[in-house]
């Protein structure tokens, strides 16, 4: 174990991290995570526990709801006044927050309309395949997605406004996974006003961005609002449910006793870190470096005459057209982890099969936090570019080619000779940017 956990650490060490869903946490966030609070059961709330010996978890549990009030701007703004917004922290992750709003507002079979998860939306708000309900959310809910215009890569809301009108769903969803754009969450609200749906934004991937005002805040409109904190928050892997005041008993009582048992008090304990760490100058300015690094990337990728989709960038994502190349997001991705540079292969608006994605996901959230800077993200640019040239001289003209028939081409010279150097770059530029951030 201790060599899995060294081995692990070098690669995140050794790698240019770009999955737009991945961060690295501070040393403080480690340290809770890893700490005697996973010890304790807790079932309940605070002050109405299932346990004994919970004085101190309760206090633990309401100092993060807190934070995360106060992060969101959520508190009431005067002494006596009525809250507004509620929250609950105990969810284990993105997910199964998503799947406790959904026993909370719906009855079985309600109708649900999210973004298509092959147009950037999650495989949580309800991805059915013609042959398959692939997400529990289809199984147990019925869902219809609406999806981007392939032509911009931009929500369709006069088709989603359409749609809904027809199958009149109970819930609407906001929110995506790969969607490098923001959300028009008023419009949302009129569309889902008009057939008596609840509104919810998922803002699992821009939670961070919201909290640091650099992405439109979602509460004004929303019924309720659900993240992932390990993502542009960067905290720990854990999920969060914000809801209006009226609907606390139904979202409460859906967390716990209906999906989940006691809650994982190391991973509260890490968030109330995390979420004192984001509500800082020092984050605020993180946020800000993580947009522009992203527009660095997008702009420079886009001058070399790359696709991208909904050309450019609103937020810390990048989805790279590669049809134009005729290149698979799977060999690509293959040949940049040889390189030392992580990334995922993505459907991009218009794939339809999600086994062959012809887009790559990049994301700057990690690397910002390492302290890398927009002259950093063109220096990326470049080596993506080298990344892409050798990929299609590998390919040819072969453009069926097996994923591992290519993989083992890479391994034959020049090019594992030429991998091996843009290898060597990656570690050399990496040496100048430590892991461990303070903050
Ligand atoms: C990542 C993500 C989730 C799910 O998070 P997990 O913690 O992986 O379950 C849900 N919704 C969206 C939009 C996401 O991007």
């Amino acid at each position: 174990m201790a060599e899995i956990l060294a081995a692990e650490e070098r690669r995140q060490a050794g790698s240019l991290e770009l999955i737009a869903s991945e961060n690295f946490v501070s040393p403080a966030v480690l340290e809770a995570l890893g700490s005697v609070l996973t010890n304790k059961y807790s079932e309940g709330r605070p002050g109405a526990r299932f346990y004994g010996g919970n004085q101190h978890i309760d206090t633990l549990e309401r100092l993060c709801e807190r934070r995360a009030l106060e992060l969101f701007g959520l508190l009431p703004a005067g002494e006596g006044e009525e809250p507004q917004w509620g929250v609950n922290v105990q969810p284990y992750s993105g997910s199964p927050a998503n799947f406790a709003v959904y026993t909370a507002l719906l009855r079985p079979h309600d109708r649900i309309m999210g973004l298509d998860l092959p147009d950037g939306g999650h495989l949580s708000h309800g991805y059915a395949t013609p042959k398959r309900r692939v997400s529990a959310t289809s199984i147990y809910f019925e869902s219809m997605p609406y999806r981007v215009d392939p032509q911009t890569g931009l929500i369709d809301y006069d088709d989603l406004e359409r749609l809904a009108l027809v199958f009149r769903p109970r819930l609407l969803i906001a929110g995506a996974s790969a969607y490098p754009r923001d959300w028009d969450y008023g419009r949302m609200r009129r569309i889902a006003d008009s057939c008596g749906a609840y509104l919810m934004a998922d803002m699992a991937h821009i939670s961070g961005l919201v909290a640091a005002g650099e992405a439109k805040s979602p509460f004004e409109h929303c019924d309720v609002v659900t993240s992932t904190t390990h993502k542009s928050l960067r905290g720990p892997r854990s999920g969060i449910i914000f809801y209006r005041s009226h609907l606390k008993d139904a979202i409460d009582n859906a967390v716990f006793p209906a999906l989940q048992g006691g809650p994982h008090n190391n991973n509260i304990g890490a968030l109330a870190v995390a979420l004192k760490e984001a509500n800082s100058e020092a984050f605020r300015n993180y946020a800000k470096a993580v947009k522009a690094n992203a527009k660095a990337l997008a702009s420079s990728l886009l001058d070399y005459g790359y696709t991208l989709s909904s050309n450019g960038t609103d937020n810390h994502i990048v989805l790279w057209d590669l049809r134009p190349l005729n290149l698979t997001g799977s060999k690509l991705e293959k040949l940049l982890e040889r390189m030392h540079v992580t990334a995922n292969r993505n459907t991009i608006p218009g794939d339809r099969n999600a086994v062959a994605p012809r887009g790559l996901r990049l994301g700057t959230p990690a690397l910002t936090t390492r302290g890398l800077r927009e002259d950093d993200f063109r220096w990326i640019a470049t080596l993506l570019d080298e990344a892409v040239q050798l990929a299609c001289e590998i390919q040819g003209e072969r453009q069926g080619m097996k994923l591992v028939d290519f993989v083992a081409a890479m391994d034959q010279e020049p090019y594992a000779s030429q991998l091996e150097g843009m290898r060597q770059r990656v570690l050399d530029k990496l040496s100048g940017f430590p892991m461990m951030h303070k903050q």
